[in-house]
C-alpha cells in the first residue's frame, strides 16, 4: 500500500500545472520517503521556481524526506513579502544579475543587452553547457523549456510564459526587479561585451566618413571590437529602451498595492 501526501501550488507555481489541476489540493502516492523537491518536480514544477515549502506549517528545505500523510505547500518567489532567510529554499539571489539564455531566446537576448543586463547567448548552446556555464558563472538560465531548470546543477532560472520577446523583457525585469538596474547602451548587442566611450581617432576605420564629419561621440566593443554611434539605428534603439523600462515600471505599480500572505496568494 502506497503512502500519500497532498500538495498544494500557490500563485504562478499553477502555470506548471495542466489546467485541471490548478489551484486544488493534489494527492500524490509514493513508496520509501522520497525527497520532496523530486516529487515536486514529477508533478512538473522546476525547482527554480519555488522560494518555500511548508510541510504541515513548517518551513522545510528541498532535501525533506516525505511521509505518509504530509500536507505541503508550495510558494513562488514572493515579490513584496519578505518571507526571511531561514524558511527560503532558493539559495540567496544572486546579487549581480546575469543571465544565460537558451537557443531559442536570441532576441530577448539582444533586448536584456540593450538594457545593460550580461546575458550569454549562444545559437549553438546545448542542454549540457547551458546547465553548466549557469552554474559554473552563476548566471540565471532562462528558458522556456520546462524540462532545463530541473538538472541538479541549476540553482537560479526563470521559465518564461510568453513567446514573444519584448513581453518576455518585461517579465524578466519584474521577477528579477531590475527596473532601477537597467543601463542602457553598456553592452554589446552582438557579443554581449562591454561599450566604452572611444574618440574619432581610434575608430576612424570602422566609421563611414558621413557619420565621421557629423558625430563626435562614439562607443566601441571592447571584445568584437564593433562601433556604435547614435543615429537612427541608436535612436530607434533608444525609444524600445525607454518604451520596455516605461511599461515594466507601469506594471510595477500596482503589484506594490498587494502586499499578500502566503495562505491568501491563490
Ligand atoms: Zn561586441
Amino acid at each position: 500500500m502506497g503512502k500519500r501526501a497532498t500538495f498544494r501550488f500557490y500563485a504562478e507555481l499553477n502555470d506548471f500545472l495542466p489546467p485541471a489541476r490548478r489551484f486544488a489540493d493534489c494527492v500524490r502516492t509514493f513508496l520509501g520517503s522520497p525527497s520532496v523537491k523530486d516529487v515536486i518536480e514529477a508533478v512538473g514544477v522546476p525547482h527554480t521556481e519555488i522560494e518555500m515549502i511548508l510541510v504541515s506549517g513548517e518551513s522545510r528545505g528541498f532535501d525533506y524526506r516525505l511521509q505518509d500523510g504530509d500536507r505541503v505547500s508550495v510558494y513562488p518567489m514572493f515579490e513584496a513579502l519578505d518571507v526571511g532567510a531561514a524558511s527560503r529554499v532558493r539559495p540567496e539571489p544572486l546579487r549581480v544579475p546575469a543571465f544565460i539564455l537558451d537557443v531559442h531566446l536570441g532576441k530577448l537576448a539582444k533586448i536584456l543587452r540593450l538594457l545593460g543586463f550580461d546575458s550569454v547567448y549562444e545559437n549553438d548552446a546545448d542542454d549540457e553547457r547551458l546547465a553548466s556555464v549557469a552554474a559554473r558563472e552563476r548566471r540565471i538560465l532562462l528558458t522556456r523549456d520546462r524540462q532545463l531548470p530541473k538538472r541538479r546543477i541549476v540553482t537560479h532560472a526563470y521559465c518564461l510564459r510568453s513567446q514573444q520577446p519584448r513581453q518576455q523583457a518585461a517579465e524578466v525585469l519584474r521577477r528579477f526587479d531590475l527596473l532601477s538596474l537597467a543601463a542602457p547602451f553598456s553592452l554589446c548587442l552582438c557579443c554581449n561585451g562591454r561599450l566604452e566611450p572611444v574618440g574619432i581617432d581610434a575608430v576612424a576605420d570602422a566609421v563611414p566618413s558621413g557619420v565621421r564629419s557629423r558625430m563626435t561621440s562614439f562607443v566601441r566593443c571592447v571584445s568584437c571590437r564593433k562601433v556604435y554611434w547614435p543615429g537612427t539605428h541608436y535612436d530607434r534603439l533608444e525609444r524600445v529602451a525607454c518604451e520596455l523600462l516605461g511599461e515594466a515600471a507601469a506594471i510595477r505599480e500596482p503589484q506594490s498595492h498587494g502586499k499578500q500572505r502566503p495562505h491568501e496568494s491563490v
